[in-house]
């Protein structure tokens, strides 16, 4: 589904990713974790180009992301991406953030869009919020919005940067039940956390990054089993 082939990247002169290759096959949910800095965010946003790079190429279904050909409102539309700081739009109802991009970008009518955002949102549990603005729900409820409005429009893979490090503790568990189930429905997702107990419950790889690159690309098991570089020990033994 995804297949990312020995990337690098550059910031001006300073090389943020090294050579990076890794795939994430349909279904797979691949947690990718590391030191702060160490490049995550700028790998999973070259997935939907929201960082360009410099070598190497990745494709999503068979599309080259890089690829001057490539139509990258659709691609986008195809790829879910849910950031640390939920970004729902603050003036607009949480029916209307559910609705926009399926309505401008997937041009569905109105009565489908609404449809669909409404049931979502009874998926994630928020039902009685449609009418409410974002400023009016907790953080742990926006993320859950945040989430549904991501899979309003059909998406292939999610995407996960890290969605639960802006929460408060008591918020984190609604938020990683959501997308537990996600998982256990079988969505391709690549998900950036330090969240280990959602590693163990649904990953089917780990992949640990240091300083822009794949030190570690491991089944679960293996990966919390006995990691085999000493950097993804380290970090392992800081975390756990
Ligand atoms: P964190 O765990 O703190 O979120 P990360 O692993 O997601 O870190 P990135 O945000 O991908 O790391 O950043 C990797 C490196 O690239 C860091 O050294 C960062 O300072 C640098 N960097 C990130 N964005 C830019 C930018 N727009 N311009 C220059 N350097 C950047
Ligand atoms: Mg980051």
């Amino acid at each position: 589904m995804i297949a990312i082939d020995a990337i690098s990247k550059w910031y001006g002169d300073f090389q943020v990713l090294t050579n990076c290759t890794t795939k994430v096959s349909k279904g797979e949910v691949v947690v990718v974790c590391g030191p702060s800095g160490s490049g995550k965010s700028t790998l999973i946003k070259c997935v939907n180009a929201l960082e360009p790079f410099q070598k190497g190429q990745i494709t999503v279904a068979d599309t080259k992301v890089m690829d001057k050909a490539t139509n990258l409102p659709k691609l986008r539309s195809r790829v879910g991406m849910v950031f640390q700081h939920f970004e729902l739009f603050p003036h607009l109802s949480i029916t209307e953030n559910l609705t926009i991009a399926q309505r401008k970008v997937l041009g569905r009518p109105k009565e489908d869009a609404q449809k669909r955002g409404l049931d979502l949102l009874a998926r994630v549990g928020l039902s009685a919020h449609a009418n409410k603005y974002p400023g009016q729900l907790s953080g742990g409820q926006q993320q859950r919005v945040a989430i549904a409005r991501a899979l309003a429009m059909n998406p292939i893979v999610m995407l996960f940067d890290e969605p639960t490090s802006a929460l408060d503790p008591e918020m984190v568990g609604e938020v990683l039940d959501v997308m537990v189930e996600l998982a256990r429905d079988g969505m391709t997702m690549m998900v950036v956390t330090h969240e280990m107990g959602f590693a163990r419950k649904v990953a089917d790889r780990v992949i640990f990054m240091d300083r822009g690159e794949i030190v570690e690309d491991a089944k679960k098991e293996d990966f919390f089993g006995q990691p085999r570089s000493e950097r993804a020990q380290q970090f392992l033994s800081k975390i756990l």
